[in-house]
């Protein structure tokens, strides 16, 4: 009886052991397994975090290199040194943002229409792992595209307080004659009214002191297109006119052989550059802002009553204009653009 005991106590202790020494391996094998496991996401984790910034970094870089290149635009499709320059401005702002690209990553937008009104860039970059290797992911690819277009600016800094009509404006660009129009009117027999003076700040009083203020330096607000009635600031104002529009003529520094900045060569933001509400009369004291034009300002003439202000069409880009950039085409008639990532 002794010995079964003793036998059976033997056989329970033997495979205790047996049973204690399965359940250490087991948990050994486990504990690898797990810890292996836990490499593996740590890896992951790492190299992914690590693509996850190379990523947000490319995506920086391409939206920066698609808006400088926006702000060249528009420019016509078939105008070799316009379209070079566009493309040229996306390389140098992608490199400037530590990213190399080339002319065959940048792609020029038309829309269907002769001029290139949008830039698209797309590039990749490859980033080598660290712990990912171990399991055979020696490097992760990342790939960011980017687009930006112009749209129509709906809002300007810095409006001059003169106007231009838009059916007029529109006559005159389907003519194609926009230079040297008239942007404040004389009035002939002296009569007080609405010669194209717009009272900005949309509060009826201020006058003459406004004007000469708005017209020299620029109204220190935002100008918004829309439904908003503008009140007209009444009569020829020459005196105010005069003197601002001569002293911002002057302050221009481009082009001194030249005679400045004028509608054959200019630099964007020379005071001379102008941006012009166009206008909708909607009563004999008040106009709506329908949109805004650039113009390079060529003359204030004409004494006393016959004073009047003339400038020529041109396109500039308004960097804080909000766009709706739906309408490429009237975008393209009244040349104030904003440049906005569409992608
Ligand atoms: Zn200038």
């Amino acid at each position: 009886m002794k010995s079964t005991i003793r036998s059976t106590f033997r056989w329970i202790t033997g495979n205790a052991r047996r049973i204690r020494q399965d359940e250490r391996g087991s948990s050994l094998l486990i504990l690898g397994l797990a810890m292996t496991a836990m490499l593996v996401m740590a890896a992951f984790a790492l190299d992914l975090g690590l693509a996850y910034l190379e990523a947000g970094r490319l995506q920086n870089a391409m939206d920066a290199s698609a808006l400088a290149a926006a702000t060249q635009l528009p420019a016509r499709a078939n105008d070799p040194i316009r379209t070079q320059a566009i493309v040229q401005a996306a390389v140098m702002y992608a490199a400037k943002n530590g990213f190399r690209i080339t002319a065959d990553d940048v792609t020029l937008l038309t829309d269907g229409t002769d001029y290139v009104l949008g830039v698209s860039v797309e590039a990749d970059s490859t980033i080598q792992t660290h712990l990912a290797g171990l399991v055979g992911l020696d490097a992760i690819r990342v790939d960011r595209p980017a687009e930006a277009r112009i749209g129509v600016a709906s809002s300007v800094g810095g409006a001059v307080p003169l106007s231009i009509e838009r059916d007029y404006l529109n006559a005159c660009i389907l003519q194609g004659m926009t230079s040297h129009l008239t942007l404040k009117f004389g009035s002939s027999d002296g009569t007080e009214g609405f010669f194209g003076l717009v009272d900005l700040d949309r509060e009826v009083g201020g006058g003459a002191s406004d004007i000469e203020t708005w017209l020299a330096h620029g109204y220190p607000g935002k100008v918004l297109s829309g439904d908003l009635i503008y009140p007209v600031e009444p009569g020829v104002n020459s005196g105010p006119c005069f003197k601002a529009f001569w002293s911002r003529f002057a302050e221009c520094t481009h082009f001194p052989s030249e005679g400045g900045c004028n509608e054959q060569h200019y630099v964007l933001g020379c005071p001379r550059i102008v941006k012009v509400p166009i206008i909708v009369q909607t009563a004999s004291k008040s106009v709506k802002i329908v949109g805004f034009a650039g113009f390079v300002l060529e003359g204030c003439m004409g004494q006393g009553v016959n004073n009047y202000i003339v400038g020529s069409f041109t396109h500039i880009m308004e960097p804080d204009g909000l766009a709706n950039g739906q309408d490429p085409l009237s975008c393209l008639d009244y040349g104030i653009y904003t440049a906005y990532l569409s992608r």
